[in-house]
């Protein structure tokens, strides 16, 4: 294991389309990247079923499937994959500090950071039981599965309302739920939601339960202004209550906006900080599918051997 005295050139830190991207590219360069996969292997893939949406697949692929793929392929070229998380980055010097959580001290000239998002649950019991059996986080990987099909959508920020008006191209009703009076999202957003004649909003509503043993049925929601309860027979329910990119050790360092997404400097991975990427997820709230972070991963590659390059250390 590398040591103060012996910097790595490269590390990346995550595991899904971004991390192993980013691999590819920078085992390919002899840039020798050490890859720490974090607590979520292949990243927010893991928990989707088939991915119909990725180039090249044209039967489509399982999402667990998939990052197994972009494992093999990072793996072919030398890759250094480590199952481990990482605790503690310092990036105010430089070669830049990384602790994983064994306390395992390592130095690197360049990190590319690809630690992503993950989605925001309402911590219902019947949510986790049901995932993938109709619940979902995600209307672009999983809306096909239930076209023709009512579903419940719930949010009132900008994703719900994106969420809901693409299901309602596919589904003939989608119910959003919303626990306010009003929307979160922006004004055209909310102009969009409230002239599609497929989407009917359930104010200051709560979801309470998703019903169904193997599959999801229906979903029990509560107005919380009137105490009213009511089952609405869905096939789907979509969480659309925002995302957490995984970026908190990062803070004090790294400039992110208010919601912790890194900021990268325009077309570029390039961070506020020298021989720092970031590429994926962790800095793209507008986006957020596996060949965009794909993209950005290869982004953040380049960008890291040009700064190797610069600098003279390959
Ligand atoms: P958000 O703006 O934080 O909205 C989250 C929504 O979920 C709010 O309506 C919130 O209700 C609701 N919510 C939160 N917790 C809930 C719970 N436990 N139960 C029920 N409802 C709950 O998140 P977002 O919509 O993901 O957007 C995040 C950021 O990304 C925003 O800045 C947004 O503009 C941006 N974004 C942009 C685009 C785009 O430009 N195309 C697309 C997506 C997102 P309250 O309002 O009552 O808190």
């Amino acid at each position: 294991m590398a040591n103060g005295s012996n910097p790595l050139k490269c590390v990346i830190i995550g595991s899904g389309p971004a991390g192993y991207t980013a691999a590819v590219y920078a085992a390919r360069a002899n840039m020798d990247p050490v890859l720490f996969t974090g607590q979520e292997p292949g990243g927010q893939l893991m928990i989707t079923t088939d991915v119909e949406n990725y180039p090249g697949y044209p039967e489509g692929v399982l999402g667990p499937q998939m990052m197994e793929d972009f494992k093999k392929q990072a793996e072919r070229f030398g890759t250094d994959i480590r199952g481990e998380m990482i605790a503690k980055v310092d990036f105010n010097g430089n070669p830049h500090k990384i602790w994983t959580e064994g306390g395992d001290e390592l130095n690197a000239h360049t990190v590319i950071i690809a630690t992503g998002a993950s989605a925001k649950w309402l911590g219902l019991e019947s949510e986790q039981r049901l995932m993938n059996k109709g619940v979902s986080a995600c209307a672009v990987c999983d809306g096909f599965f239930f076209r023709g099909m009512e579903v419940a959508v719930v949010g009132g920020g900008d994703t719900a309302a994106e969420e809901a008006s693409y299901l309602a191209k596919l589904c003939p009703k989608v119910h959003l739920l919303i626990r306010r009076d009003e929307m979160r999202a922006s004004k055209i957003m909310q102009q969009r939601v409230f002239n599609n004649k497929n989407i009917e909003i359930h104010w200051n509503t709560n979801a309470v339960e998703i019903l169904g043993k193997d599959e999801v049925e229906g979903v029990e929601v509560v107005n919380n202004k009137t105490g009213e309860k009511e089952i609405i027979p869905v096939k789907g329910f979509f969480a659309a209550i925002g995302h957490k990119p995984n970026t908190d050790i990062f803070k004090g360092f790294l400039d992110m906006d208010e919601t912790g997404y890194l900021v990268t400097q325009a077309g570029s991975s390039k961070t506020n900080v020298e021989g720092v990427f970031a590429s994926g997820d962790a800095q793209d709230k507008v986006y957020r599918q596996a060949v965009t972070a794909a993209g950005t991963g290869c982004m953040a590659a380049l960008d890291a051997e040009r700064y190797l390059v610069e600098k003279g250390i390959v």
